[in-house]
């Protein structure tokens, strides 16, 4: 879906829609961000204001992310507003338009057409925190024999299972 910006009304225009949980696709098998536990809902209303247009948002969702330490999976709930404005192309005659330093909305627009999925992926890679851990207590993987330490007590000597993270 792509929302042709140059037709929103001055008033405004308000846009409510579901993604489903297949909508995310990680980047690569990686990605700490692993799916949506549960479909995305999300408000958006999109407004002129001079030569930009706004966009203000509300998502609410919960994503499944991967533990830094232990690497397993966990529910996380993400209920967020969010605010960014996007300046619009010059249109057609009106020449050479030096791009401003916060114009970087080039991820999310097309010419004109703004991509919402975008903006929510994006917003999505924001929230989540720098550091992901399933709960504070994680005691990650032993760095012998790679066995989750949470469920289990390994035989490596206890100085050589210290993990990793010091983090
Ligand atoms: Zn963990
Ligand atoms: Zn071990």
């Amino acid at each position: 879906m792509k929302i042709d910006l140059t037709k929103i009304p001055p008033e405004g225009k308000e846009l409510d829609f579901m993604l489903p949980t297949e909508w995310w696709k990680p980047d690569s098998d990686d990605d700490r961000i692993v799916g949506l536990e549960r479909p995305l809902s999300t408000s958006l209303r999109m407004y002129p204001a001079g030569k930009k247009m706004v966009v203000e948002g509300y998502i609410s969702t919960r994503l499944l992310l991967r533990c830094d330490r232990c690497l397993e999976q966990y529910g996380w709930d993400l209920s967020a507003e969010f605010r960014i404005s996007l300046s619009l192309s010059p249109f057609q005659g009106e020449g050479e338009v030096e791009l401003q330093e916060d114009d970087l909305n080039l991820d999310f627009t097309d010419g004109n057409l703004l991509d919402p999925d975008q903006v929510i992926r994006e917003q999505l890679i924001l929230r989540v925190p720098m550091k992901t851990l399933c709960t504070p207590e994680c005691k990650g993987l032993c760095r012998v024999c790679g066995c989750n330490l949470n469920i289990s007590t390994c035989s490596c000597p206890v100085a050589d299972r210290q993990v990793l993270f010091n983090q």
